[in-house]
């Protein structure tokens, strides 16, 4: 691997060397940094229950904490991340301290809830990641019912026979699986039935323009629909107002999780959340809920 790792570096340094390389360089060589010096942090957004006001869950979402340039976020360092291989320690790293940090919550009685983190392909068809994530939840006491994996569509379908052996496996140890971003890849519904999943999360650009767009509400309505139908539980990513949450509500959406409610929060912060309000939907959020 490490030998491979260098003949892609050679092939690399053989190319021109114009700006856009020496850049790919320089995020390569800060996310390696970054793995060993503990600069990357995991933030947690919370999901509420819309029937029960409760928070649920949350997800898992990495960030890269620079000295000088503060917090760089994910979109602009996992594509390479991807290429290069190194989100498969990224994501060990996610996995160890976001299933660590929650079970502590857990322990001391501040969280109920689950943790969905998020999966790339490479780490789907590692030979055995199971086996890998089943070590993870021994060493940290998290009980397997309380992750759930996030994967796309997209990820699946770079291998989709070995993904699916991999999410098979993940079910029988009674780990959750979502289908994260759906509706914007392939969302075919044969996929639906085919993947071992129990959870469906609706992009964020179906929930964008819900208040404007009629389509966008049948869309929605459809989707839940189907998903329920098939015994998924259904979360809507992006939420960002109240007619928003009201809409989703009102097409009995299980989940939702956005802005309206919370960004993603730093361990500290989500912390001080959950001390102080238990979990509960705020106040203020409440009052105005459907
Ligand atoms: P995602 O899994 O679909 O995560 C949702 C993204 O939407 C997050 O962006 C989140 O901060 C953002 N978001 C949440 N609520 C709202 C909202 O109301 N409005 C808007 N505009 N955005 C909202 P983030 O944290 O920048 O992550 C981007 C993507 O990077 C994630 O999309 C996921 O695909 C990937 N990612 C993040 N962390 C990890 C990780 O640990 N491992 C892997 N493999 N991928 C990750
Ligand atoms: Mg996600
Ligand atoms: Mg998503
Ligand atoms: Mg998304």
């Amino acid at each position: 691997y490490a030998k491979n790792q260098g003949a892609n570096r050679y092939q690399f340094f053989s190319e021109s060397m114009n700006e856009q390389a020496i850049k790919r360089l320089h995020l390569e060589s800060l996310m390696r940094q970054a793995l060993k010096e503990g600069m990357f942090e995991v933030h947690y957004q919370p999901q509420y229950s819309v029937e029960r006001q409760q928070m649920v869950g949350m997800e898992a979402l990495v960030r890269l904490r620079h000295p000088e340039q503060g917090l760089i976020f994910p979109g602009d360092f996992m594509p390479l991340a991807e290429e290069s291989g190194l989100i498969i320690d990224i994501g060990n790293l996610v996995l160890e301290q976001a299933c660590k940090t929650v079970q502590q919550w857990r322990d001391i009685g501040l969280y109920k809830g689950h943790i969905a983190i998020n999966l790339s392909a490479k780490e789907l068809d590692l030979d055995n990641f199971s086996d890998h994530v089943e070590a993870v939840l021994a060493k940290t006491g998290l009980p397997a019912n309380a992750l759930e994996l996030e994967i796309t569509e997209s990820s699946v379908m770079q291998s989709p026979k070995t993904a699916v052996e991999s999410m098979q496996a993940l079910r029988r140890q009674g780990i959750m699986l979502a289908l994260d971003d759906f509706g914007t890849g392939y969302s075919s519904l044969a996929y639906l039935k085919k993947f071992p999943i129990t959870t469906l999360k609706i992009d964020r650009t179906f929930v964008m323009d819900l208040e404007s767009s009629l389509e966008d509400r049948q869309m929605a309505n459809a989707i839940i629909t189907i998903a329920h139908n098939l015994g998924l539980e259904v979360i809507a990513e992006g939420v960002e107002t109240h007619d928003q949450l009201k809409i989703l509500s009102a097409m009995s959406c299980d989940v939702c999780q956005g802005y309206y409610f919370s960004k993603p929060l730093s361990q500290r912060d989500m912390t001080t959340l959950l001390s102080t309000q238990q979990g509960n939907l705020p106040i203020e959020l409440m009052e105005t809920a459907p």
